[in-house]
């Protein structure tokens, strides 16, 4: 199972404590991590191994939409800061139509991640 994690700079810190939190889970299961750019170093310097793709801003969320128009990417975690601008909005806004388009589950605060994640 491929599962994309993102998130921005204001809820990085979060992002990392939430995949601390279910690590067993994460590891137990067969899941493939795959990030945008900075996303992805973190989560590696916590210990995971991730695939990474650019940085958000770069295209990253663009790469991980392509995914999952694809049917590669079956879980979005996508931690998103609303008090936050993006230079890149475009890009977020086609990532989650196209989980909508493809009926993919996406996770844009801890609390909806976690039932994702409890529910594999
Ligand atoms: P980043 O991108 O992980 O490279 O910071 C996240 C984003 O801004 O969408």
């Amino acid at each position: 199972m491929e599962i994309a994690i993102i998130a921005h700079d204001g809820k990085k810190a979060e992002m990392i404590q939430f995949l601390m939190d279910f690590k067993a889970l994460i590891l137990s299961k067969n899941i493939e991590l795959i990030a945008t750019g900075t996303t992805g170093k973190h989560a590696e310097k916590a210990g995971f191994k991730v695939t990474k793709y650019l940085s958000g801003p770069y295209g990253g969320d663009a790469q991980i939409a392509a995914r999952v128009a694809e049917g590669k990417t079956n879980m979005i975690l996508f931690f998103r800061d609303p008090l936050g601008q993006h230079p890149h909005e475009p890009d977020i806004a086609m990532l989650m139509r196209l989980c909508d388009v493809h009926d993919v589950p996406l996770a844009t605060n801890p609390a909806t991640a976690e039932l994702l994640i409890r529910s594999i």
